[in-house]
């Protein structure tokens, strides 16, 4: 297999370990020698998980042939269903992955297949190998490299790739202020971190709000936030164009000091876009908006 030529590669990979963290989250640990040809740029790395597809058919790739290739050569409607998921750990040389998958109800494929998933069983997985295009490569976390203050803003979707943020950040010799707001549907939710002086998370612990209640939470803990005026550009009147796309992303450089990664469900994300761009006026390349999930709408 000559991964530099593929941007993708689909493989079967098997859950080695399960563990429930809180109520809403488990963690199910992956492994295969292939991990060991994945590509991670990012500490929100994403990959796509393959599931039954929509008449309830397994996906399965014939032993002879390249994973995503095959993929490729069925009829879309026989295609699996794909959902993206965050890699919260991955070690390179055991050939694992850790996803902390949220538990929710409804009708879905992934968040059932989670709690019911036993150590041994098999899923195929989308991810991006070594050789990829790295532009597109499956991760939006890119501050810029002087930055000071960075801010953080998730639902428990994006719990998993914020949380391994700050790993990274924990790392590194000079740690930037970093304000972090994290809505979760309870107190359990809350989920260790590092710490440093300079990290402030500000837990929101939902109970039995209306999705409404809870967002003007979170806008009302963020329009409180001391944002700093470098980062506000009060020359231009930002429009809000384009508010059907579910994600925009920053386009920060070189000497800018704030930066802002805001993921989970849209409506969250649409008002503390209202909200970063007009009401505070941040410049909106400062910031990335991701739209990690719709209510009512299963993923595409
Ligand atoms: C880049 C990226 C990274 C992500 N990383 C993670 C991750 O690490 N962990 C994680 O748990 N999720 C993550 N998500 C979100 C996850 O992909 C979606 O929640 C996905 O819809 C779950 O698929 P499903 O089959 O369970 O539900 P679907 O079949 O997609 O949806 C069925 C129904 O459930 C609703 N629904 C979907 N998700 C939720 C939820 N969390 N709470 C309540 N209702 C929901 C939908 O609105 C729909 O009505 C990520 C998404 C993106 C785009």
């Amino acid at each position: 297999m000559n991964c530099a030529l593929s941007v993708l590669q689909i493989f079967k990979v098997k859950v080695c370990a399960k563990q429930f963290l809180s109520q809403s989250f488990v963690r199910l640990t992956f492994s295969s020698e292939r991990v060991k040809e994945m590509a991670v740029y990012g500490p929100d790395q994403w990959i796509k998980l393959l599931f039954d597809n929509l008449s309830g058919q397994h996906f399965s790739v014939p032993e002879e042939f390249d994973g995503y290739r095959y993929f490729l050569s069925l009829n879309k409607a026989d295609r699996p269903r794909l959902r993206s998921y965050t890699l919260r750990e991955f070690r390179l040389q055991q050939g694992e992955f850790d996803i902390d998958f949220v538990l929710h109800s409804g009708s879905n494929c992934a968040s059932l297949w989670a709690l019911e998933a036993a150590v041994g069983d098999h899923i195929y997985i989308r991810a991006h190998c070594v050789g990829s295009n790295r532009a597109r490569a499956g991760f939006v976390w890119s501050p810029p490299k002087q930055v000071q203050q960075l801010l953080l803003v998730a639902d428990e979707t994006a719990l998993p790739a914020a949380l391994s943020i700050i790993d990274s950040l924990s790392r590194q010799p000079e740690k930037p202020l970093v304000n972090a707001f994290f809505s979760v549907p309870s107190a359990s939710d809350c989920l260790l971190s590092p710490t440093w002086p300079q990290l402030h998370i500000h837990w929101l612990t939902r109970g039995d709000s209306s999705t409404a209640d809870a967002n003007d939470e979170i806008l009302t803990a963020l329009n409180n936030l001391a944002l700093p005026h470098l980062a506000a550009d009060h020359s231009t009147v930002q429009s809000l164009e384009n508010t059907d796309k579910l994600w925009q992303l920053a386009s920060s450089c070189a000497g800018d000091n704030f930066y802002a990664w805001i993921g989970g469900e849209r409506t969250m994300v649409d008002a503390l876009r209202r909200l970063l761009l007009t009401t505070k006026g941040i410049d909106k390349k400062l910031i990335s908006f991701m739209a990690y999930w719709r209510r009512g709408k299963a993923a595409q």
